[in-house]
């Protein structure tokens, strides 16, 4: 086996098909990385970027990636002033984790900022009053590691949320988050999956521009999980946390994380063509003076008169609830979008139909601390 890029022996085999030396394998990342920063021209000169670090092994590589980029001297240098954040999630050995990225950061002489997620989240259901008034059943549902699929998805929303909060007091304008090209394909399966297929453009592509101030960016998109194992081992890092076990959780998210590793195991190239696909899938409409979700910030677009599966999953329950005879028309289609929606509370008023759906199995707190 010989590096394809300077004939040395190789040491590295991707895909089962590239071979590179350590060396040559190093910097074809570090150029991938770069290289998908700079296509994208989003940033100005000297920006502040708030750095997104769960301390799995791909935060870890973008840590070790961020810092190589801004060491530079040269024209290659990255012109960025790092901010970095860790959020300690419901898990069991957090505080491990929490504390291995503290050290790392302080190896490459960065500080970072340490948020509890429910600590977070008590707060301001404490501030709201609702922690008090809420038989506390729902709020401790939101704030404890639920393995369901609403759970997952919600827990997304709130760190996400706090990435931008936090980017706004450190005045950021934009995020780097470590999605591999692996974790995004699984993300779009997902997506599809849980009914937020809309909102593909931003949940999968380079920039999320949700939010009007700050943008969400992804620059470890074009690098595999593959490709950061055989990083962390080349330049013999340990991450905080592992990214390698299968998940033994039933959630839909999961069950399709567990696929695509299976994918990326026996059919390599796959994966990254369903990123590709998902590259093409941009929005058609014009998003101005449009009504927005209030929780995920993406477009409510239902001037569409045809009846869709929403329409029919709600139509169901007022018959199998109500004894008494119904037919749907375009008029009945407007009493079940209000308020007073049980099965899908505020749906295309003020929330997407997975928000919507998430507040109607979490309850209303949801909205306090998300919106
Ligand atoms: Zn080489
Ligand atoms: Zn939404």
């Amino acid at each position: 086996m010989i590096c394809r890029k300077c004939s040395n022996p190789a040491t590295v085999n991707i895909r089962k098909e590239y071979c590179y030396c350590n060396e040559c394998f190093i910097s074809m990342i570090n150029h991938k990385f770069r290289a998908c920063i700079g296509k994208n021209k989003t940033l100005s000169a000297n920006e502040k970027v708030l750095i997104c670090l769960s301390g799995d092994g791909s935060s870890t590589v973008l840590l070790d990636l961020i810092y190589n980029a801004i060491s530079l001297n040269n024209h290659k240098k990255l012109r960025v002033v790092p901010y970095f954040l860790h959020i300690i999630e419901a898990v069991s050995d957090n505080e491990n984790i929490s504390n291995t990225i503290i050290e790392q950061c302080k190896n490459y002489g960065f500080t970072v900022t340490v948020v509890n997620i429910k600590e977070y989240y008590k707060n301001i259901l404490c501030n709201t009053g609702e922690l008090e008034n809420q038989n506390s059943n729902n709020s401790k549902s939101i704030l404890s590691d639920v393995p369901s699929s609403i759970g997952q998805d919600v827990v997304a929303k709130m760190k996400q949320n706090i990435f931008v909060k936090v980017s706004k007091t450190l005045d950021c304008k934009s995020i780097f988050t470590a999605e591999t090209t692996t974790t995004l394909a699984t993300k779009l399966l997902s997506n599809i999956a849980i009914g937020r297929g809309s909102q593909i453009e931003n949940d999968i592509g380079f920039a999320d521009k949700r939010d009007s101030n700050v943008k969400i960016l992804r620059p470890l998109k074009d690098i595999s999980n593959e490709d950061i194992q055989c990083y962390l081992k080349v330049k013999d890092i340990k991450p905080a946390k592992c990214m390698h076990n299968k998940l033994n959780e039933t959630s839909l998210q999961s069950v399709i994380k567990n696929f695509v590793m299976d994918l990326q195991e026996n059919y390599p190239a796959t994966v990254s063509t369903i990123c590709k696909t998902a590259d093409k899938i941009g929005s058609v409409t014009n998003n101005f003076n449009k009504k927005k979700c209030k929780v995920c910030q993406s477009i409510l677009d239902n001037n569409d008169s045809k009846l869709t599966a929403v329409d029919a999953t709600m139509f169901s329950r007022q018959v199998s609830s109500i004894p008494s005879r119904i037919s749907i028309h375009n008029e009945d289609k407007q009493n079940i979008e209000g308020e007073n929606n049980l099965m899908f509370p505020f749906i295309y008023e003020s929330l997407c139909y997975c928000c919507s759906r998430n507040v109607s199995e979490l309850g209303d707190p949801l909205l306090h601390i998300l919106v």
